[in-house]
C-alpha cells in the first residue's frame, strides 16, 4: 500500500464570520449548561476534570439569569442587567425559567411575583412576555441567556461550539423539556441531551461509578426548593420521588435579613421603605449580609446613613422556620419514595443558599448523617452536565449513558391497536417484553410491527420497522407461546426479538432510528395524543370488543364441532342462534351492541361448557383416551 495513502490528515474545521471578518475554530467539545432560575452557568471538560467558566473580565462562574432590555433594544444578560432589576423592571425580565412550557392559566396565582408584563393572549395557550411592545416568549429569552453563556465558553476556548447538555429540574415535564431544548436551538446550540438538575450533582459527585445506591439531592437556590430521591443501579439514575416548593428559597433568607432590619431600626421612616432606591439599595445589602454570615459572626453596613447590623445568631434565628419548611418537604419526598432516613446512602447539597452553614446543619441533623458538600454548590449543577456531556462524547466509557425514550414503543396487535411495550419517559438503556400467542390455528407466521407513538390505534403512530416470525409449528390458535422483547441499548438503539418458545423459533430486528423525529414531529404527536384521547379511547374499545367477538365467534363454532354428542338439540340450536346473532352486529360499529351480544352468548354457553367438561372428565375416568 503507498505509504502516503496511510497517512491521517487532520483537519481544522473553522468559520468565518463575514460581517466581523474574524476566522474562528470549531470546537468539538459538548458544553453543560446550568440553565438556574437565579444563575446559570457553563461548563466543560478541561484535561480530564469539569470546570465552570469565568466571565473575561469577571471573576464570576455565575451569570445572574436576568434578561435587561437596554435603549435601543439591545439586550444585556448577567450582572449588567441585575443592576437594572429595581431601576427599569419592566424592562428587567428575571426568572423565566418558571415561565418555560406554562400557560397563562398555570402562572394566574403568582401574577404578582413577576415585575413585568406576562401576558394572556390566550388562557390556553403558552404565556409570553411583553417588553417595550414587543412580544418574547419564554423560550426566546431563555436563548439570550444560552447565547450569553456560549459566548462565554467560547472565548474561552476560543472556538465556537455546537453542541450542549442542558439541565433541568427533575420534575420538569415534556413541555418545559422541550422548551428547554427549543432555547438551546434558538440560541445556536445542538442539545444532545436533557439531564435532571438532581442527576447531574450526582455525577459531578462521581456517584453511580462504582456502587448502587440511593441519595438524597437537596437543592435550595435563589427562589426555589427541590429534593429528589435517586435510585441508582448498575449506572442507570432514576427519580423515586421529587418534592419541593418553586416559592421558596435565598431570596426568602433576604427578606427576612431586610423584615429583622426594619423592625429593628427605628430611623427608616414610612417614606423610605416605598423608596426604590433605598429597597435596591437594602436588598443588596441583605444578600451580601447572608452571603458573609455562611462564615462570619457578625455583620455591619451602613445605608442612607443608617447603620444596621445582623449576627450570625439571629440570621439563623429568622431563617429557622424557612429551613423547616424544607425540611417538612423532605419528609414528603421520603414518604412517597417509600423509604426511612437511614436508607438514604447520600445527601447532596446543591444550590448556593446551602452555603448558609445552618441549612447544613439541619440537613445533616434530619437525615443523622454528613451531607456531600465539597463542591461549590452553585457550581456542582453544571459540573455534573460537563460530565454527562464528556460521557456523550464518548470519553468517559465506564459510565453508561442515562436518557429516557420521548414516545412510547410498542407493536401492533390484532385490530391495528397499538400495544406498549417500553412506554415513553423510559430510562434508557432499558429492556421489556411481553408474551402473545396466534389468534388463528395453525398460524406458521406472525407479522412483528413496530410502531413509535402515544395514540392507542398504531395508524396515528408511527412505524419503525417490521418483520416476521416464520416457522412456528403448526398449533390451534393460542397455544404458541410467542415472546416479544425491546430493548434499547445505551446508545439508544432499539432491538426488537420475536422467539416462539415452545419451538425455539426466533427472529430479530434493530432499529436504529429511534431518534429519527425531529422535536416539531415529536411535540406534535405528543399533542395529538392528548387532543384525540377521547375519539382513540372509543375507537380502540369498539375494535377490542371486535376481536374478542370474532374470537369468541370462532370458540363457539369449535365448541359446538367438538361436543355435539353431549348437547342436546335445543342447546345446540339456541348456541347457533345466538352466534349468529353476535355475527350480525360485529361488523356495525357499536360496541355496545356487540358486547351485548357476546354477554348473551357467554352467558348461554358457559353452563354448557361445564357440561362438556364433566362429560369429558366422566369419560377419562372411565379410562378411555380424551
Ligand atoms: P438557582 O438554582 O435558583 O439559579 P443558585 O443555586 O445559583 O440558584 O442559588 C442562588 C441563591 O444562593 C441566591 O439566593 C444567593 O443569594 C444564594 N447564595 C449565594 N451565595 C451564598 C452564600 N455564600 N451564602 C448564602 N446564600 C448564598
Ligand atoms: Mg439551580
Amino acid at each position: 500500500m503507498n505509504d502516503y495513502l496511510c497517512k491521517k490528515i487532520e483537519m481544522a474545521k473553522i468559520s468565518i464570520n463575514l460581517k466581523e471578518g474574524t476566522v474562528k475554530k470549531q470546537s468539538d467539545i459538548i458544553i453543560g449548561i446550568d440553565l438556574g432560575t437565579t444563575n446559570s452557568l457553563v461548563a466543560y471538560i478541561k484535561e480530564g476534570n469539569p470546570v465552570a467558566v469565568k466571565g473575561k473580565n469577571n471573576k464570576n462562574t455565575l451569570v445572574p439569569s436576568i434578561i435587561h432590555f437596554g435603549k435601543e433594544n439591545q439586550i444585556i444578560v448577567g450582572e449588567s442587567a441585575k443592576e437594572m432589576l429595581v431601576q427599569e423592571p419592566e424592562k428587567t425580565i428575571y426568572s423565566v425559567k418558571r415561565l418555560m412550557g406554562k400557560s397563562f392559566n398555570d402562572l394566574a396565582q403568582f401574577q404578582n411575583y413577576f415585575g413585568y408584563q406576562v401576558i394572556d393572549e390566550d388562557e390556553e395557550k403558552l404565556v409570553k412576555i411583553k417588553v417595550a411592545h414587543k412580544y418574547f416568549t419564554p423560550i426566546e429569552l431563555s436563548a439570550e441567556i444560552l447565547k450569553e453563556l456560549k459566548l462565554r465558553i467560547e472565548e474561552e476556548l476560543n472556538a465556537e461550539v455546537f453542541k450542549a447538555v442542558i439541565t433541568v429540574p427533575a420534575y420538569f415535564n415534556d413541555t418545559q423539556r422541550q422548551a428547554t431544548r427549543d432555547a438551546g436551538k434558538l440560541a445556536g446550540l445542538n442539545v444532545l441531551r436533557i439531564v435532571n438538575e438532581p442527576t447531574a450533582a450526582s455525577l459531578a459527585y462521581g456517584i453511580g461509578k462504582e456502587m448502587d445506591e440511593v441519595v438524597a439531592v437537596y437543592d435550595l437556590g435563589g427562589g426555589t426548593f427541590d429534593i429528589s430521591i435517586l435510585e441508582i443501579k448498575d449506572g442507570i439514575f432514576e427519580v423515586l420521588s421529587t418534592n419541593g416548593d418553586t416559592f421558596l428559597g435565598g431570596d426568602d433568607f433576604d427578606r427576612a435579613i431586610i423584615d429583622f432590619w426594619i423592625k429593628k431600626s427605628s430611623l427608616i421612616e414610612e417614606n423610605l421603605i416605598d423608596n426604590k432606591e433605598f429597597n435596591q439599595k437594602i436588598r443588596l445589602e441583605a444578600e451580601r449580609a447572608k452571603k458573609y454570615l455562611s462564615n462570619h459572626k457578625q455583620f455591619s453596613t451602613t445605608i442612607n446613613n443608617i447603620d444596621f447590623s445582623i449576627t450570625q445568631e439571629e440570621f439563623n434565628t429568622i431563617i429557622d422556620p424557612i429551613i423547616q419548611s424544607t425540611i417538612t418537604i423532605c419528609e414528603k419526598a421520603l414518604k412517597d419514595a417509600n423509604l426511612e432516613k437511614k436508607q438514604i446512602d447520600k445527601i447532596i447539597m446543591v444550590g448556593g443558599s446551602t452555603r448558609s452553614s445552618r441549612v447544613k446543619e439541619k440537613v445533616t441533623q434530619f437525615f443523622e448523617k454528613e451531607v456531600y458538600d465539597k463542591l461549590n454548590p452553585d457550581e456542582v449543577v453544571a459540573l455534573g452536565a460537563a460530565i454527562q456531556a464528556d460521557i456523550l462524547a464518548g470519553n468517559q466509557k465506564d459510565i453508561l449513558l442515562l436518557d429516557i425514550t420521548p414516545l412510547s414503543l410498542g407493536i401492533e396487535t390484532i385490530g391495528g391497536l397499538m400495544d406498549v411495550i417500553i412506554p415513553r419517559n423510559s430510562k434508557v438503556p432499558s429492556r421489556a417484553g411481553r408474551n402473545y400467542t396466534t389468534s388463528i390455528d395453525g398460524q406458521t407466521n406472525l407479522k412483528v410491527s413496530i410502531f413509535q407513538g402515544e395514540r392507542d390505534l398504531v395508524e396515528n403512530n408511527r412505524k419503525l420497522g417490521e418483520f416476521i416470525l416464520k416457522g412456528i409449528p403448526p398449533m390451534p390458535a393460542g397455544i404458541p407461546k410467542i415472546e416479544i422483547h425491546f430493548i434499547i441499548d445505551a446508545d439508544g438503539i432499539l432491538k426488537v426479538k420475536a422467539a416462539e418458545t415452545r419451538s425455539g423459533v426466533e427472529q430479530e430486528i434493530e432499529i436504529r432510528s429511534q431518534y429519527g423525529l425531529s422535536e416539531e414531529e415529536m411535540a406534535l404527536m405528543l399533542l395529538e395524543s392528548i387532543k384525540n384521547a377521547e375519539s382513540d379511547m372509543n375507537k380502540r374499545a369498539l375494535l377490542e370488543a371486535k376481536v374478542e367477538a370474532k374470537n369468541i365467534i370462532l370458540a363457539a363454532n369449535k365448541f359446538l364441532k367438538q361436543n355435539q354428542s353431549i348437547l342436546n338439540k335445543e342447546e345446540i340450536q339456541q348456541t347457533q342462534i345466538l352466534t349468529l346473532q353476535l355475527k350480525a352486529v360485529v361488523e356495525g360499529n357499536s360496541k355496545d351492541d356487540i358486547n351485548e351480544a357476546m354477554r348473551q352468548l357467554n352467558e348461554y354457553t358457559h353452563p354448557l361448557a361445564h357440561k362438556a367438561m364433566d362429560a369429558t372428565i366422566a369419560q377419562a375416568m372411565k379410562g378411555k383416551k380424551i
